[in-house]
């Protein structure tokens, strides 16, 4: 039986970074329901990205993790004025417990690192005498490779548009609000036919290299504004298109003509599969 005995500074010290590691346990599991930002739960727009979502607790309601560990330790391990006594492995069942309480989505919720620290923002610092930082930063462990076929192993544009669609059709995604590019020439192409600009756009940037994809979105609005400064290409025998050019500088991707920024709200890549 391990024991600690000392002040709340110094447990949220030592012990802190244990309670991280069961957070980001416990977000794992909240994940397989809030697949992507539940930002619009917490008052706020539509966001849909789905990678590097942190589990974040509910400061508002003063639930934060660090609320909630001060609230375990007065009512079980309390000694005397700030000096607790604690059986860890009690309190990390209890810490536990705590959270699912209710059901997890009752304690924790999934956001975006930018939704997340906008949420967090009004209530940093009130819980004064902490040593670290509360980052929960929660990877997508979860999330499995596409099966590589050999029509996809051959590059066949169509197929691996298919299959990536198939797989993110419950993020909105469809064939007729998405279009796919492969790098070539050092950059993403899209040549989208201007009609289909009238709505939000889902950008599948492919890398044939490694098989990887980045999926991208502009919404309708952001559209608007720059799509007369867009390359146009005109047809006699069909409809007139627009075209989009992008680089990546590392982080995003970036239309060269109009500097337009794409989100990615997902990433995956195409393995063979072995069982
Ligand atoms: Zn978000």
């Amino acid at each position: 039986m391990a024991l600690f005995t000392g002040s709340f500074k110094e447990f949220e010290k030592y012990v802190g970074p244990t309670t991280n590691k069961l957070i980001t346990k416990l977000g794992k599991e909240l994940k397989r329901e809030q697949k992507s930002c539940q930002n619009h739960q917490i008052g706020g727009e539509n966001c849909g990205v789905w990678k590097r979502l942190d589990a974040a607790h509910f400061s508002s309601q003063g639930r934060d993790r660090k609320s909630m560990i001060k609230e375990l330790l007065e009512s079980n391990f309390k000694i005397e004025e700030d000096i607790y006594n604690v059986d860890l492995d009690k309190f990390i069942i209890l810490f536990e417990e705590q959270h699912r309480n209710k059901g997890l989505s009752s304690n924790l919720i999934m956001l975006c690192r930018q939704h997340h620290a906008r949420y967090d923002l009004p209530y940093k610092g009130k819980n004064v005498g902490f040593e670290y930082e509360d980052v929960e930063i929660l990877e997508n462990y979860s999330l499995l490779p596409l099966l590589l076929t050999d029509a996809i192993s051959e590059h066949k544009s169509t197929e691996i548009k298919k299959s990536i669609v198939k797989e993110i059709n419950e993020l909105g995604v469809t064939l007729s609000n998405c279009s796919y590019a492969k790098f070539t020439n050092k950059k993403w192409q899209f040549d989208i036919k201007e009609d289909k600009l009238k709505q939000d756009l889902y950008f599948v940037f492919y890398n044939p290299s490694d098989y990887s994809f980045d999926i991208g979105k502009i919404t309708e609005a952001e559209l608007d504004k720059i799509s007369m400064s867009l390359k146009q290409k005109e047809y006699d025998d069909r409809k007139a298109e627009r075209s989009f050019s992008f680089d990546f500088d590392g982080d995003n991707y970036i239309e060269k003509h109009t500097q337009q920024i794409v989100k990615v709200i997902y990433s995956n890549r195409f393995e063979i599969q072995t069982e």
